[in-house]
Protein backbone atom coordinates (compact mmCIF):
# COMPACT_ATOMS: atom_id res chain seq x y z
CA UNK A 1 0.00 0.00 0.00
CA UNK A 2 1.50 3.53 -0.79
CA UNK A 3 0.14 7.32 -0.04
CA UNK A 4 -0.57 10.06 -2.16
CA UNK A 5 -1.18 13.58 -1.15
CA UNK A 6 -4.19 15.46 -1.95
CA UNK A 7 -1.84 18.35 -2.96
CA UNK A 8 0.27 15.87 -4.86
CA UNK A 9 -1.43 12.64 -6.73
CA UNK A 10 2.19 11.01 -8.13
CA UNK A 11 3.44 10.94 -4.04
CA UNK A 12 3.98 7.02 -3.38
CA UNK A 13 5.12 7.56 0.18
CA UNK A 14 5.24 3.81 2.65
CA UNK A 15 3.22 3.58 5.76
CA UNK A 16 5.96 4.25 7.94
CA UNK A 17 6.95 7.54 6.63
CA UNK A 18 3.64 9.19 6.49
CA UNK A 19 3.26 7.54 10.02
CA UNK A 20 5.88 10.17 11.64
CA UNK A 21 4.89 12.93 9.30
CA UNK A 22 2.32 15.31 9.49
CA UNK A 23 1.13 17.13 6.70
CA UNK A 24 3.00 16.26 3.18
CA UNK A 25 5.19 18.67 2.42
CA UNK A 26 3.25 20.52 -0.44
CA UNK A 27 1.06 20.85 2.45
CA UNK A 28 -1.72 17.90 1.54
CA UNK A 29 -3.07 15.07 3.53
CA UNK A 30 -2.08 11.83 2.68
CA UNK A 31 -4.29 9.42 1.27
CA UNK A 32 -4.47 5.86 0.47
CA UNK A 33 -3.98 5.37 -3.27
CA UNK A 34 -6.58 2.95 -3.19
CA UNK A 35 -9.01 1.64 -0.78
CA UNK A 36 -8.85 -2.33 0.34
CA UNK A 37 -11.98 -3.88 0.09
CA UNK A 38 -13.11 -6.05 2.71
CA UNK A 39 -15.87 -8.95 3.18
CA UNK A 40 -18.31 -8.48 6.12
CA UNK A 41 -18.89 -12.41 6.18
CA UNK A 42 -15.08 -13.02 7.45
CA UNK A 43 -15.63 -10.70 9.98
CA UNK A 44 -18.98 -11.93 11.79
CA UNK A 45 -18.32 -13.48 15.14
CA UNK A 46 -15.17 -11.72 15.51
CA UNK A 47 -13.54 -9.95 18.52
CA UNK A 48 -13.28 -6.64 18.47
CA UNK A 49 -9.31 -7.16 18.40
CA UNK A 50 -9.66 -9.48 15.16
CA UNK A 51 -11.98 -7.20 13.12
CA UNK A 52 -9.19 -4.51 14.30
CA UNK A 53 -6.54 -6.29 12.72
CA UNK A 54 -8.48 -7.24 9.60
CA UNK A 55 -9.18 -3.30 8.89
CA UNK A 56 -5.51 -2.51 9.65
CA UNK A 57 -3.72 -5.13 7.85
CA UNK A 58 -4.21 -3.98 4.14
CA UNK A 59 -3.24 -0.31 4.70
CA UNK A 60 0.50 -1.35 6.91
CA UNK A 61 1.20 -4.72 4.83
CA UNK A 62 4.79 -5.46 4.46
CA UNK A 63 5.79 -2.80 7.28
CA UNK A 64 4.31 -4.49 9.94
CA UNK A 65 4.39 -7.93 10.43
CA UNK A 66 0.44 -9.29 11.10
CA UNK A 67 1.70 -11.28 14.59
CA UNK A 68 3.59 -7.55 15.29
CA UNK A 69 0.12 -5.95 14.43
CA UNK A 70 -1.91 -8.20 16.25
CA UNK A 71 0.37 -7.60 19.54
CA UNK A 72 -0.33 -3.56 18.90
CA UNK A 73 -4.03 -4.30 18.73
CA UNK A 74 -4.28 -6.57 21.98
CA UNK A 75 -2.15 -4.41 24.49
CA UNK A 76 -3.77 -1.45 23.01
CA UNK A 77 -7.48 -2.19 23.89
CA UNK A 78 -6.50 -4.66 27.10
CA UNK A 79 -7.02 -1.64 29.36
CA UNK A 80 -10.40 -0.27 27.99
CA UNK A 81 -13.20 -0.74 30.53
CA UNK A 82 -16.19 -2.30 28.76
CA UNK A 83 -16.02 -6.12 27.43
CA UNK A 84 -16.93 -5.11 24.23
CA UNK A 85 -14.83 -2.15 23.76
CA UNK A 86 -17.41 -0.18 22.05
CA UNK A 87 -21.07 -1.58 23.09
CA UNK A 88 -23.75 -0.54 20.54
CA UNK A 89 -26.87 0.56 22.93
CA UNK A 90 -30.13 -0.23 21.47
CA UNK A 91 -32.45 2.59 22.74
CA UNK A 92 -35.65 2.30 20.71
CA UNK A 93 -36.49 0.46 17.61
CA UNK A 94 -34.08 0.45 15.25
CA UNK A 95 -32.24 3.25 16.44
CA UNK A 96 -28.68 2.62 18.15
CA UNK A 97 -26.22 4.67 20.29
CA UNK A 98 -22.31 3.18 19.55
CA UNK A 99 -20.43 4.49 22.99
CA UNK A 100 -16.81 5.16 22.08
CA UNK A 101 -15.82 6.52 26.11
CA UNK A 102 -14.40 3.45 27.70
CA UNK A 103 -10.58 4.60 26.87
CA UNK A 104 -8.84 6.02 29.85
CA UNK A 105 -9.52 9.61 29.01
CA UNK A 106 -13.24 9.21 28.74
CA UNK A 107 -13.99 9.90 24.52
CA UNK A 108 -13.66 8.43 21.14
CA UNK A 109 -9.91 9.82 20.60
CA UNK A 110 -9.13 7.09 23.01
CA UNK A 111 -9.48 4.76 20.44
CA UNK A 112 -7.12 5.82 17.88
CA UNK A 113 -5.04 7.10 20.01
CA UNK A 114 -3.87 4.20 22.20
CA UNK A 115 -3.17 2.34 18.65
CA UNK A 116 -1.40 5.22 17.41
CA UNK A 117 1.22 5.58 20.80
CA UNK A 118 1.76 2.06 20.53
CA UNK A 119 2.63 1.86 16.72
CA UNK A 120 4.66 4.69 17.40
CA UNK A 121 6.83 2.66 19.67
CA UNK A 122 6.78 -0.49 17.52
CA UNK A 123 7.81 1.66 14.50
CA UNK A 124 10.68 3.94 16.03
CA UNK A 125 12.19 1.09 17.01
CA UNK A 126 13.41 0.93 13.11
CA UNK A 127 12.61 4.25 11.94
CA UNK A 128 14.13 7.13 14.19
CA UNK A 129 15.16 7.92 17.29
CA UNK A 130 14.15 11.06 18.45
CA UNK A 131 10.16 12.50 18.00
CA UNK A 132 8.87 15.63 18.63
CA UNK A 133 5.02 15.18 18.74
CA UNK A 134 2.89 18.58 17.58
CA UNK A 135 -0.48 18.82 18.17
CA UNK A 136 -3.40 21.20 18.31
CA UNK A 137 -6.67 20.11 20.55
CA UNK A 138 -10.29 21.03 21.11
CA UNK A 139 -9.88 19.06 24.50
CA UNK A 140 -10.33 15.63 23.53
CA UNK A 141 -7.31 14.67 21.15
CA UNK A 142 -4.92 16.16 23.89
CA UNK A 143 -5.85 14.40 26.94
CA UNK A 144 -6.27 11.34 24.87
CA UNK A 145 -2.94 12.18 23.13
CA UNK A 146 -0.68 13.08 26.34
CA UNK A 147 -2.19 9.21 28.13
CA UNK A 148 -1.36 7.79 25.42
CA UNK A 149 2.54 8.97 25.07
CA UNK A 150 3.26 10.21 28.87
CA UNK A 151 6.53 8.67 30.36
CA UNK A 152 7.02 7.73 26.38
CA UNK A 153 11.08 7.33 26.20
CA UNK A 154 12.76 9.72 23.19
CA UNK A 155 9.13 11.08 22.31
CA UNK A 156 8.25 14.80 23.35
CA UNK A 157 4.50 16.15 23.06
CA UNK A 158 3.67 20.02 22.44
CA UNK A 159 -0.10 20.26 22.68
CA UNK A 160 -1.73 23.83 21.87
CA UNK A 161 -5.33 24.23 23.18
CA UNK A 162 -7.35 27.75 23.05
CA UNK A 163 -6.98 29.31 26.25
CA UNK A 164 -10.22 29.54 28.35
CA UNK A 165 -12.25 27.56 25.28
CA UNK A 166 -11.88 23.99 26.73
CA UNK A 167 -13.84 22.38 29.94
CA UNK A 168 -12.64 22.40 32.89
CA UNK A 169 -12.03 18.48 33.09
CA UNK A 170 -10.81 18.79 29.75
CA UNK A 171 -8.14 20.95 30.61
CA UNK A 172 -7.15 19.30 34.03
CA UNK A 173 -6.59 15.84 32.48
CA UNK A 174 -4.12 17.65 29.91
CA UNK A 175 -1.97 20.09 32.55
CA UNK A 176 -1.79 17.63 35.87
CA UNK A 177 0.11 15.40 33.98
CA UNK A 178 3.65 16.97 35.34
CA UNK A 179 5.67 14.35 32.99
CA UNK A 180 9.23 15.54 31.67
CA UNK A 181 8.28 14.92 28.12
CA UNK A 182 4.62 16.69 28.25
CA UNK A 183 4.39 19.75 27.25
CA UNK A 184 1.21 22.18 27.64
CA UNK A 185 0.49 24.93 25.60
CA UNK A 186 -2.69 27.49 26.24
CA UNK A 187 -2.88 29.47 22.87
CA UNK A 188 -4.73 32.83 23.41
CA UNK A 189 -6.87 31.99 20.44
CA UNK A 190 -9.37 29.46 19.68
CA UNK A 191 -9.20 26.12 18.36
CA UNK A 192 -8.22 27.55 14.59
CA UNK A 193 -5.74 29.37 15.48
CA UNK A 194 -4.18 26.21 17.11
CA UNK A 195 -4.35 23.99 14.40
CA UNK A 196 -2.51 26.55 12.07
CA UNK A 197 0.30 27.62 14.11
CA UNK A 198 0.69 23.53 13.95
CA UNK A 199 0.31 23.29 10.00
CA UNK A 200 2.42 26.48 10.00
CA UNK A 201 5.18 24.75 11.65
CA UNK A 202 4.80 21.76 9.94
CA UNK A 203 5.81 23.52 7.14
CA UNK A 204 8.62 25.64 8.05
CA UNK A 205 11.67 24.42 6.90
CA UNK A 206 13.90 25.33 10.13
CA UNK A 207 12.08 23.62 13.23
CA UNK A 208 11.83 20.51 10.92
CA UNK A 209 15.47 20.41 9.67
CA UNK A 210 15.83 20.58 13.62
CA UNK A 211 13.42 17.73 15.19
CA UNK A 212 11.23 15.24 13.16
CA UNK A 213 7.91 16.65 13.75
CA UNK A 214 5.43 14.23 14.29
CA UNK A 215 1.32 14.65 13.59
CA UNK A 216 -1.35 13.26 16.39
CA UNK A 217 -4.16 15.09 14.99
CA UNK A 218 -6.49 13.57 12.25
CA UNK A 219 -4.25 15.28 9.84
CA UNK A 220 -2.32 11.71 10.65
CA UNK A 221 -4.03 9.16 8.40
CA UNK A 222 -2.93 6.48 10.99
CA UNK A 223 -5.71 8.25 13.36
CA UNK A 224 -8.27 8.14 10.86
CA UNK A 225 -7.51 4.30 9.74
CA UNK A 226 -7.81 3.48 13.51
CA UNK A 227 -11.30 4.71 13.26
CA UNK A 228 -12.75 2.60 10.67
CA UNK A 229 -12.80 -0.08 13.22
CA UNK A 230 -15.82 0.66 14.91
CA UNK A 231 -17.52 1.36 11.93
CA UNK A 232 -17.52 -2.01 10.92
CA UNK A 233 -17.71 -3.17 14.84
CA UNK A 234 -21.25 -1.62 15.33
CA UNK A 235 -22.58 -2.68 12.15
CA UNK A 236 -21.80 -6.49 12.78
CA UNK A 237 -23.47 -6.28 15.55
CA UNK A 238 -27.05 -5.62 14.01
CA UNK A 239 -28.05 -8.24 11.47
CA UNK A 240 -29.38 -5.82 8.57
CA UNK A 241 -28.86 -5.27 5.05
CA UNK A 242 -27.44 -1.61 5.37
CA UNK A 243 -26.96 1.38 8.53
CA UNK A 244 -26.66 4.79 8.77
CA UNK A 245 -24.67 6.86 10.92
CA UNK A 246 -25.38 9.50 12.89
CA UNK A 247 -21.74 11.74 13.36
CA UNK A 248 -21.29 14.88 15.85
CA UNK A 249 -18.06 16.33 13.90
CA UNK A 250 -15.47 19.19 14.06
CA UNK A 251 -12.59 18.24 12.22
CA UNK A 252 -13.64 16.23 9.51
CA UNK A 253 -11.81 13.32 10.48
CA UNK A 254 -14.45 10.80 12.38
CA UNK A 255 -16.82 10.86 9.72
CA UNK A 256 -14.50 10.44 7.09
CA UNK A 257 -13.39 7.28 8.70
CA UNK A 258 -17.01 6.41 8.42
CA UNK A 259 -16.85 7.36 4.85
CA UNK A 260 -13.30 5.35 4.57
CA UNK A 261 -15.13 2.18 5.90
CA UNK A 262 -17.62 2.31 3.25
CA UNK A 263 -15.49 2.58 1.32
CA UNK A 264 -14.12 -0.72 2.03
CA UNK A 265 -17.39 -2.51 1.80
CA UNK A 266 -19.35 -1.46 4.63
CA UNK A 267 -23.17 -1.11 3.46
CA UNK A 268 -23.74 2.54 4.67
CA UNK A 269 -26.89 4.37 2.96
CA UNK A 270 -26.17 7.57 4.79
CA UNK A 271 -23.69 9.37 7.01
CA UNK A 272 -25.39 12.10 8.65
CA UNK A 273 -23.38 14.85 10.05
CA UNK A 274 -24.10 16.73 13.36
CA UNK A 275 -22.45 20.42 14.12
CA UNK A 276 -23.00 22.44 16.70
CA UNK A 277 -23.45 26.37 16.04
CA UNK A 278 -20.39 26.37 14.48
CA UNK A 279 -22.02 25.34 11.53
CA UNK A 280 -19.18 25.25 8.24
CA UNK A 281 -19.58 21.53 7.20
CA UNK A 282 -23.44 22.02 7.34
CA UNK A 283 -23.12 24.76 4.98
CA UNK A 284 -21.09 22.97 2.73
CA UNK A 285 -23.16 19.80 2.31
CA UNK A 286 -26.38 21.83 2.33
CA UNK A 287 -25.37 24.67 -0.26
CA UNK A 288 -21.62 23.80 -1.27
CA UNK A 289 -20.19 26.85 0.12
CA UNK A 290 -17.40 26.56 2.25
CA UNK A 291 -16.70 29.68 3.89
CA UNK A 292 -14.26 31.35 6.82
CA UNK A 293 -16.22 32.33 9.79
CA UNK A 294 -15.37 32.59 13.46
CA UNK A 295 -15.71 30.46 16.05
CA UNK A 296 -18.75 30.74 18.40
CA UNK A 297 -17.71 28.62 22.37
CA UNK A 298 -20.97 26.23 22.70
CA UNK A 299 -21.57 23.53 24.75
CA UNK A 300 -19.91 21.48 22.61
CA UNK A 301 -15.92 22.59 22.75
CA UNK A 302 -14.47 19.91 21.09
CA UNK A 303 -16.91 20.62 18.04
CA UNK A 304 -16.05 24.31 18.11
CA UNK A 305 -14.26 24.42 14.78
CA UNK A 306 -14.80 26.49 11.52
CA UNK A 307 -12.01 25.57 9.61
CA UNK A 308 -12.54 21.23 9.32
CA UNK A 309 -8.63 20.08 8.04
CA UNK A 310 -9.78 16.38 6.91
CA UNK A 311 -12.70 17.67 4.26
CA UNK A 312 -9.50 18.41 1.90
CA UNK A 313 -9.38 14.64 2.13
CA UNK A 314 -13.58 14.45 0.58
CA UNK A 315 -12.75 17.41 -1.80
CA UNK A 316 -9.71 14.95 -3.07
CA UNK A 317 -12.12 12.15 -3.58
CA UNK A 318 -14.91 14.35 -4.91
CA UNK A 319 -12.76 15.42 -7.69
CA UNK A 320 -11.64 12.03 -8.46
CA UNK A 321 -8.01 12.78 -7.19
CA UNK A 322 -7.36 15.98 -8.73
CA UNK A 323 -4.31 17.52 -6.86
CA UNK A 324 -4.19 20.18 -9.15
CA UNK A 325 -7.58 21.01 -8.60
CA UNK A 326 -7.77 20.63 -4.63
CA UNK A 327 -4.69 23.31 -4.68
CA UNK A 328 -6.48 25.66 -6.72
CA UNK A 329 -9.62 25.32 -4.42
CA UNK A 330 -7.23 25.72 -0.88
CA UNK A 331 -5.66 28.69 -2.89
CA UNK A 332 -8.72 30.34 -3.61
CA UNK A 333 -10.39 29.80 -0.05
CA UNK A 334 -7.63 30.93 1.69
CA UNK A 335 -7.00 33.92 -0.23
CA UNK A 336 -10.94 35.40 -0.24
CA UNK A 337 -12.06 33.48 2.52
CA UNK A 338 -14.46 31.37 0.75
CA UNK A 339 -15.08 28.67 -1.89
CA UNK A 340 -18.20 27.54 -4.04
CA UNK A 341 -18.86 23.96 -5.10
CA UNK A 342 -20.41 24.02 -8.07
CA UNK A 343 -23.74 21.33 -8.89
CA UNK A 344 -21.98 18.20 -9.50
CA UNK A 345 -19.45 18.37 -6.46
CA UNK A 346 -22.76 19.11 -4.19
CA UNK A 347 -24.37 16.24 -5.45
CA UNK A 348 -21.85 13.99 -4.92
CA UNK A 349 -21.43 14.76 -1.58
CA UNK A 350 -25.03 14.59 -0.99
CA UNK A 351 -25.20 11.06 -2.09
CA UNK A 352 -22.66 10.78 0.92
CA UNK A 353 -23.35 13.16 3.51
CA UNK A 354 -26.62 14.76 5.29
CA UNK A 355 -26.07 17.21 8.20
CA UNK A 356 -27.73 19.29 10.55
CA UNK A 357 -26.87 21.93 12.55
CA UNK A 358 -27.72 21.50 16.25
CA UNK A 359 -28.36 24.57 18.12
CA UNK A 360 -26.97 25.37 22.08
CA UNK A 361 -30.56 25.59 23.09
CA UNK A 362 -31.43 22.27 21.02
CA UNK A 363 -28.31 20.26 22.74
CA UNK A 364 -29.63 21.17 26.43
CA UNK A 365 -33.12 20.00 25.07
CA UNK A 366 -31.94 16.81 24.02
CA UNK A 367 -29.83 16.13 26.85
CA UNK A 368 -33.06 16.52 28.66
CA UNK A 369 -35.48 14.74 26.43
CA UNK A 370 -33.11 12.00 26.49
CA UNK A 371 -32.47 11.78 30.09
CA UNK A 372 -36.57 11.95 30.74
CA UNK A 373 -37.54 9.36 28.05
CA UNK A 374 -35.00 6.64 28.15
CA UNK A 375 -33.15 7.36 31.59
CA UNK A 376 -29.63 8.00 29.27
CA UNK A 377 -27.50 10.41 30.06
CA UNK A 378 -25.47 12.01 27.29
CA UNK A 379 -22.65 14.38 26.99
CA UNK A 380 -23.32 17.62 24.80
CA UNK A 381 -21.27 16.51 21.56
CA UNK A 382 -23.57 13.13 21.44
CA UNK A 383 -26.04 14.99 22.51
CA UNK A 384 -26.21 17.00 18.96
CA UNK A 385 -26.19 13.31 16.94
CA UNK A 386 -29.02 12.22 19.12
CA UNK A 387 -31.39 15.64 18.41
CA UNK A 388 -31.25 14.16 14.87
CA UNK A 389 -32.13 10.35 15.87
CA UNK A 390 -34.63 11.63 17.26
CA UNK A 391 -36.38 12.29 13.69
CA UNK A 392 -35.48 9.98 11.62
CA UNK A 393 -37.13 7.36 9.49
CA UNK A 394 -37.81 4.97 11.84
CA UNK A 395 -37.65 1.75 9.24
CA UNK A 396 -34.08 2.08 8.78
CA UNK A 397 -31.56 1.37 11.16
CA UNK A 398 -29.36 4.27 12.47
CA UNK A 399 -26.15 4.25 14.78
CA UNK A 400 -25.94 7.50 16.44
CA UNK A 401 -22.05 8.05 17.96
CA UNK A 402 -21.62 8.75 21.77
CA UNK A 403 -18.61 10.52 21.71
CA UNK A 404 -17.40 11.61 24.98
CA UNK A 405 -18.19 10.85 29.08
CA UNK A 406 -21.29 13.24 29.91
CA UNK A 407 -18.70 13.77 34.09
CA UNK A 408 -16.47 15.59 30.96
CA UNK A 409 -19.24 18.15 30.32
CA UNK A 410 -20.88 18.17 33.63
CA UNK A 411 -21.63 22.16 33.29
CA UNK A 412 -24.15 21.16 30.02
CA UNK A 413 -24.97 17.96 31.63
CA UNK A 414 -26.23 20.20 35.14
CA UNK A 415 -28.15 22.58 33.22
CA UNK A 416 -30.02 20.03 31.33
CA UNK A 417 -31.19 17.40 33.85
CA UNK A 418 -30.39 19.76 37.42
CA UNK A 419 -27.74 17.99 38.25
CA UNK A 420 -24.35 16.03 37.54
CA UNK A 421 -23.43 13.32 35.68
CA UNK A 422 -21.66 10.13 37.87
CA UNK A 423 -17.90 11.16 37.74
CA UNK A 424 -15.51 8.13 37.60
CA UNK A 425 -12.80 7.21 39.47
CA UNK A 426 -10.09 8.67 37.53
CA UNK A 427 -11.87 11.70 36.66
CA UNK A 428 -12.48 13.00 39.93
CA UNK A 429 -8.40 12.26 40.56
CA UNK A 430 -7.78 15.21 38.97
CA UNK A 431 -9.57 17.91 40.46
CA UNK A 432 -6.90 18.44 43.40
CA UNK A 433 -3.88 17.79 41.46
CA UNK A 434 -1.13 20.27 40.52
CA UNK A 435 -1.27 21.56 36.23
CA UNK A 436 1.28 22.47 34.35
CA UNK A 437 0.84 24.60 31.08
CA UNK A 438 2.01 27.78 29.64
CA UNK A 439 0.18 30.20 28.32
CA UNK A 440 1.21 31.87 24.87
CA UNK A 441 0.66 34.74 22.58
CA UNK A 442 -1.41 33.71 19.61
CA UNK A 443 1.96 33.16 17.33
CA UNK A 444 3.67 30.44 15.36
CA UNK A 445 7.45 32.32 16.42
CA UNK A 446 6.69 31.89 20.03
CA UNK A 447 5.30 28.47 20.26
CA UNK A 448 8.14 27.47 17.60
CA UNK A 449 10.60 29.36 20.64
CA UNK A 450 9.37 27.27 23.00
CA UNK A 451 9.64 23.79 20.63
CA UNK A 452 12.77 24.49 20.24
CA UNK A 453 14.20 25.85 23.73
CA UNK A 454 12.46 22.22 25.15
CA UNK A 455 14.29 19.42 22.56
C1 LIG B 1 -13.14 15.30 18.54
C2 LIG B 1 -14.53 15.26 18.99
C3 LIG B 1 -15.60 15.49 18.10
C4 LIG B 1 -15.39 15.85 16.65
O1 LIG B 1 -14.76 14.84 15.89
P1 LIG B 1 -14.00 15.19 14.52
O2 LIG B 1 -13.27 13.97 14.15
O3 LIG B 1 -13.09 16.33 14.83
O4 LIG B 1 -15.05 15.59 13.53
C5 LIG B 1 -16.89 15.37 18.60
N1 LIG B 1 -17.12 15.08 19.89
C6 LIG B 1 -16.12 14.85 20.77
C7 LIG B 1 -16.46 14.52 22.18
C8 LIG B 1 -14.79 14.94 20.35
O5 LIG B 1 -13.80 14.73 21.24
Amino acid sequence: MKYLSTRNNNLKESFTNILFQGLSKDGGLYLPESWPLLDINTLRDKSYEEVALNIINPFVANEVSEEDLYEIIISTYKDFSHSKIAPLYKIDNNKYILELFYGPTFAFKDYAMQFLGNLFSHCMQKKTNQLTILGATSGDTGSAAINAFKGKKNINVFILHPHNKVSEVQRKQMTTNLDENIFNVAIEGNFDDCQRIVKELFLDKDIQGKTSLTAINSINWARLMAQIIYYFWAYLQIEDKEVSFIVPSGNFGNVFSAHAAQNMGLPIRKLHIATNENDSLNQIIKHGLMRLKEVKQTYSPSMDIQISSNFERQIFESFGHDSEKVNQIMREYSIKGEYEFDKSIISNLQSIYESTAVSNTNTIETISYYKKKYDYLSDPHTATGLSILKNVDPDHPYISLACAHPAKFNDAVEKATGSKSLTPKELENIFDKKEKMTILNNETEAVKSLILKNL
